[in-house]
C-alpha cells in the first residue's frame, strides 16, 4: 500500500508504543486526547488531499526510487516543478487547517540527506546513501509520516557540541557496536513527533574538529525505546478540554511540538546515515534550512490566506468593510502574504541539481522567503487585531453565550449589522484569536520567527550567498572609478 487514506493514517498511529507525557501525565490513548487531535486531524489532511482528483498533481508523485506514485511528503525533488508543487501543496494545507500541518519536516529533511549521503560516500567510500536510499523505499512503501529532528537544546550557545559542560546537549553518539551505536541528547521543539512513524535526525550547526559524535545523522522508530516525548504547552490548550467549540476557534486542526528525549537509543547500522564525517554537517543543515525555508513559502501564506479572510469578514460583521482604511489594511494584508509566497515560489524555480540528482531549492532566496517570514506574520495580525476590533480579547465565554439568563444579553450587545447573526460574529473573532495569539499563534507567529532557524542565521546566510564584490565592482564601473563599460564595443 502506497498511499494511506486519512483514516488509515490515523489507525496506523494507535499501533504506535509512545513514551509520551502531556501536562504531567503519561499519555496512553494519545490519538482520541481532545488537545493533541486537532495536531493529528492536520497531518491526516496531508494524507486526505493526496486522494482528492483535483490535487493528484499536487500532493502525490512518481518515487525517484521506485518509480511508484507515492505522497509528496515522502518524495525526492525530481525537478523544480517538484518543488513549486510542494509550496503550492504547502499553501493549500495552509488553507484548510490555518494551522501547521507538520509533515514539511520530513520531506525537506529526506532531501538534505539523500544529496549529503551522496556526497560523503563519495568522499569516503561509505555506504550511507545506499542506506538512506533502502530506509527512504520502505518509508514511501507503507506512507509513513516522517519526522525531521534537528534542533538540539544546545546548552552554552557560546561553546561548541564537544566542548559543552553537560556532553548531551546536543544527540550525539555514546557508543559505537558491531552491530549499530547508541546515541543520546534531546531534540527541542520538535515538529509533529507524536503523529510520526519516524523521525529522522540530523545535526543542528557546523561541527568542527572535537565534535566527530556529535556529527550524527540515524532514522528511528518514534517508539524506539529510550525515547521519551514531552508535549509542549500552548497557549489557551486547556480550552479544547472545556464542552462548546466556539472558544478554542479554529477547533479541527492545530499544531504540535515535543521535549524529544534521546535516552541511549540503539541505532542499527543500517539506519545510519552520517556518524563522524563533520565536516559534511554544515552541508546537512544548509540544505535542509534551503529547503524548509522555501516551505514557510507555502505553508504560512495558506495560514494568511484564512487570516484575510477572517479579517474581512469581520469588517462586513461590524459594517467597516468599506471603509478607506479597512481597504488599505486588507490590501497590505494580501501584499505581504502574496510577498512570502512569491519567494517560495522563486526559490524553487531556481533551483539546482545536486551530484546525487535531486533538486535543491535557491539558497539565497530561501533566505530570503524566510527572513520576510520572521517579520510579515507578524505585521498580518496585527492589521487581522486592528480590523476584528479590541472585543478580540474581551469576548465572553461560550459558556455564558449559552447561558439561559446572560445568554440574550450577549446576543443583544454583541450584535454587529443586522443581519449576521452574533453567533457568527463570536466565532469569527475566537477564529482570529486562536490564529493571533491563541492555540494556532505558535504555529504562525512565534513558529514564523524561530522555525526553520531564527532571524539572524537567515542574515548569516543572505550575506554569504551574495556576492558583494560583483556588486561593488559595479558600482565602481558606473561611478567611472574603474573603466566604463563601453556600449558600442
Ligand atoms: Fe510545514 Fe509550515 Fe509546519 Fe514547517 S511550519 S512543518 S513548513 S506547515
Ligand atoms: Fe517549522
Amino acid at each position: 500500500m502506497s498511499l494511506k487514506t486519512a483514516a488509515e493514517y490515523i489507525e496506523s498511529l494507535r499501533q504506535l508504543k509512545l513514551d509520551l507525557y502531556l501536562l504531567g501525565e503519561k499519555v496512553e490513548n494519545w490519538v482520541d486526547n481532545p488537545i493533541i487531535r486537532p495536531s493529528i486531524n492536520a497531518v491526516a489532511m496531508t494524507y486526505k488531499v493526496a486522494h482528492e482528483p483535483k490535487n493528484e498533481d499536487l500532493a502525490t508523485t512518481d518515487s525517484m526510487l521506485t518509480g511508484k506514485k507515492v505522497n509528496r511528503f515522502n518524495a525526492l525533488f525530481k525537478s523544480t516543478d517538484d518543488m513549486v508543487s510542494k509550496v503550492k501543496l504547502q499553501r493549500e494545507l495552509g488553507q484548510r487547517t490555518a494551522c501547521c500541518f507538520q509533515r514539511c519536516v520530513g520531506l525537506d529533511g529526506i532531501n538534505a540527506v539523500f544529496s549529503t549521503t551522496y556526497e560523503i560516500d563519495q568522499k569516503h567510500g561509505t555506504e550511507y546513501h545506499h542506506r538512506f536510499r533502502e530506509w527512504l523505499k520502505y518509508v514511501q512503501d507503507n506512507d509513513l509520516c516522517l519526522q525531521g529532528a534537528m534542533t538540539d537544546v544546545k546548552g552554552n550557545r557560546a561553546v561548541a557540541p564537544s566542548k559543552q559542560t553537560d556532553p548531551d546537549m546536543f544527540v550525539h553518539v555514546v557508543e559505537r557496536r558491531s552491530d549499530g551505536i547508541i546515541i543520546r541528547g534531546a531534540k527541542a521543539s520538535q515538529t509533529g513527533t507524536v503523529n510520526s512513524h519516524e523521525m529522522l535526525i540530523m545535526p543542528t550547526l557546523r561541527m568542527r574538529e572535537g565534535d566527530e559524535d556529535y556529527s550524527l545523522s540515524c532514522a528511528i522508530p518514534t517508539d524506539a525505546e529510550g525515547v521519551h516525548l514531552i508535549y509542549g504547552r500552548q497557549p489557551c490548550d486547556t480550552r479544547k478540554l472545556e464542552e462548546g467549540d466556539i472558544d478554542v476557534g479554529n477547533y479541527s486542526f492545530g499544531g504540535q511540538e515535543t521535549l524529544t528525549i534521546l535516552d541511549n537509543v540503539f541505532v542499527p547500522w543500517d539506519r545510519v546515515f552520517m556518524c563522524g564525517e563533520l565536516e559534511f554537517a554544515i552541508m546537512m543543515v544548509e540544505r535542509f534550512a534551503a529547503y524548509h525555508r522555501q516551505s514557510y513559502g507555502g505553508c504560512k501564506p495558506g495560514i494568511g490566506d484564512v487570516l484575510i479572510g477572517a479579517a474581512a469578514s469581520m469588517a462586513d460583521y461590524n459594517g467597516t468593510r468599506r471603509a478607506p482604511h479597512i481597504r488599505e489594511k486588507l490590501g497590505e494584508m494580501i501584499h505581504l502574504t502574496e510577498t512570502i509566497h512569491a519567494c517560495g515560489l522563486a526559490c524553487a524555480h531556481e533551483g539546482w541539481k545536486t551530484k546525487s540528482g535531486n533538486y535543491q531549492s535557491n539558497i539565497l532566496l530561501a533566505n530570503v522567503c524566510k527572513h520576510n517570514t520572521t517579520r510579515f506574520p507578524y505585521e498580518l495580525c496585527r492589521l487581522a487585531e486592528d480590523i476584528a476590533g479590541g472585543i478580540l480579547v474581551t469576548l465572553p465565554s461560550e459558556k455564558d453565550f449559552r447561558h439561559p439568563v446572560m445568554g440574550k444579553y450577549i446576543d443583544k450587545y454583541l450584535k454587529g449589522v443586522p443581519d449576521v447573526p452574533t453567533e457568527h460574529r463570536i466565532r469569527m473573532l475566537t477564529l482570529i484569536h486562536s490564529m493571533t495569539f491563541g492555540q494556532i499563534a505558535p504555529s504562525y507567529r512565534t513558529e514564523s520567527l524561530h522555525g526553520a532557524g531564527s532571524p539572524q542565521a537567515q542574515k548569516i546566510m543572505i550575506e554569504r550567498e551574495t556576492d558583494m564584490d560583483l556588486k561593488q565592482r559595479l558600482a565602481r564601473s558606473l561611478a567611472g572609478i574603474d573603466e566604463r563599460e563601453a556600449v558600442t564595443a
